[in-house]
């Protein structure tokens, strides 16, 4: 069966989902409608000089999907998929994300589409000084704040607040931009913040005891698509809870060790190599290879359309935690469901960058420097919180069932009945009834 991949359709149909669930949004269009549509969306032309002196013409894209409950936040991604609709739908999950991690930020996303593993630093450098200075101030530490996603890092969030900062000179704009090397307003632990919130939102989650035969991370054979900055120091940090890594891929292929690989090797050999494929004691797979291991919980860390219809049926780990976005396409996450593999949403597990990056903003706004306890602490605490929320979201959900159903047939009569919620259906519910409760709050403006 042919499945829609566009990203931006994915993310309507997450939200479709989540309506009969929100009070008196069902029936109430045009609130969703407006809850719905991106606030703003920037198109760039990119004219850069390239190494070997001619001028290529690159895209760039910012769409801030909503401001209800402050700037717009969002990382910068550099890849040759980013398009319109993806940033949409990237900049749509971040509005979700902010709102059930409960930071006063709306949702924002950009890119560059470009393909940045063939291009040199220099390349990197005159792409991102270009596209802020087209961008100008449609980006701002209290209208829209950057920060990295794929292929960018401190690196080029350095380049985006010194382009920035250059446009405004004799003001504190170290709050435009976040995930910045720490000489420069930078915070302690926003490298493995995305690993470390998947890791406590998985903690918290096998503790609820909501996974039969499982309650902690200790001894979980772990499987992890992607090997960058998510997926990297996800291996470090659940082989240091003492978790057996045994697989993990990049875009050239799977490094497989069904009793365990050595981390720290696979970590050296890629530095080495550019790839963990070869890595000591494993054997080669395909890139996917890795996502369909026997293990007892899954990382897609890599990008969006990874768990489809075409693969799902083949996934054998009992959990999957989303360090990607939109790893998981809505017919896989039906097929998961029937067959009793639980996932842990990307708008919940993957939070910690964000939620990290609202700590390095309020630092930069106070001219403060936390300390690294303060800022595994707060994060933990976040992620705690809004896993308990959708836990307890998904219980008051199904124990409502009978009602809900009603309700749903009585507005749309003859209607599919709704299935059991999911925890994708759970978080989003939280995430949009908390934008929606704003938006009640705020009116509509004149
Ligand atoms: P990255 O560029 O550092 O790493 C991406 C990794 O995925 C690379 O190892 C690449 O080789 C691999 N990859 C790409 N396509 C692949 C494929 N088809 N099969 C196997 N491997 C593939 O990016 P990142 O920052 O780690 O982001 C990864 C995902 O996590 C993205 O979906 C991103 O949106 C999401 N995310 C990142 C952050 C963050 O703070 N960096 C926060 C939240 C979510």
């Amino acid at each position: 069966m042919a499945e829609d991949l566009n990203p931006h359709a994915i993310a309507r149909t997450q939200f479709d989902n989540a309506l009969p669930y929100v009070d008196s949004l069902v029936g109430w269009k045009g609130m969703a409608e407006w809850l719905f549509a991106p606030e703003k969306i920037v198109t760039v032309t990119l004219p850069v000089v390239m190494d070997d002196g001619l001028v290529r013409t690159f895209q760039g894209y910012r769409v801030i999907h909503s401001t209800g409950r402050g700037p717009g936040k969002g990382g910068i991604r550099f890849h040759p998929s980013v398009d319109e609709d993806e940033v949409k739908a990237l900049a749509t999950w971040m509005t979700w994300k902010c709102a059930l991690a409960d930071i006063p930020f709306g949702g924002a996303k950009g890119g560059v589409t470009c393909d940045a593993a063939k291009l040199s630093l220099e390349e990197r450098r005159r792409i991102t000084r270009r596209f802020i200075a087209a961008l100008g101030d449609n980006i701002g530490p209290h209208t829209d704040v950057p920060a990295p996603d794929m292929y960018t890092d401190a690196q080029t969030m350095a380049w985006i607040y010194d382009t920035y900062s250059m446009m405004h000179r004799g003001t504190n704009s170290l709050p435009v931009v976040t995930g910045k090397p720490l000489d420069l307003g930078g915070i302690v632990g926003r490298s493995t913040a995305t690993a470390r919130g998947v890791f406590f939102c998985t903690e918290r989650f096998l503790a609820s005891g909501r996974l039969p035969k499982r309650s902690t991370i200790d001894g979980a054979r772990v499987a992890i698509q992607g090997f960058g900055n998510a997926g990297r120091h996800a291996a470090t940090i659940y082989r240091d809870a003492g978790a057996v890594i045994v697989a993990v891929s990049d875009t050239r292929g799977s490094a497989l060790a069904p009793q365990g690989l050595d981390v720290d090797a696979v970590c050296a050999h890629k530095d080495a190599s550019g790839s963990v494929v070869g890595a000591p004691g494993t054997t080669k797979g395909d890139p996917r290879a890795a996502l369909e291991v026997e293990c007892d919980l899954l990382i897609p860390a890599a990008m969006e359309n990874q768990i489809t219809l075409e693969n799902a049926a083949r996934i054998k780990a009992p959990l999957v935690a989303e360090a990607a976005n939109g790893p998981t396409t809505p017919g896989a996450d039906v097929v998961l469901a029937e067959r009793g593999i639980t996932v842990l949403p990307d708008i919940l597990a993957n939070a910690g960058g964000v939620i990290v990056s609202y700590f390095e903003w309020v630092q930069n706004l106070q001219n403060e420097q936390w300390e690294a306890d303060h800022v595994d602490e707060s994060l933990r605490k976040h992620i705690y919180r809004s896993t308990d929320a959708v836990v307890a979201k998904r219980d008051e959900m199904i124990a409502g069932m009978p009602t809900y159903q009603a309700r749903w047939q009585e507005m749309r009569p003859g209607a599919t009945p709704l299935r059991n919620p999911d925890y994708r259906i759970a978080a989003a519910v939280v995430a949009v009834g908390r934008t929606k409760a704003t938006a009640e709050a705020r009116g509509v403006w004149p």
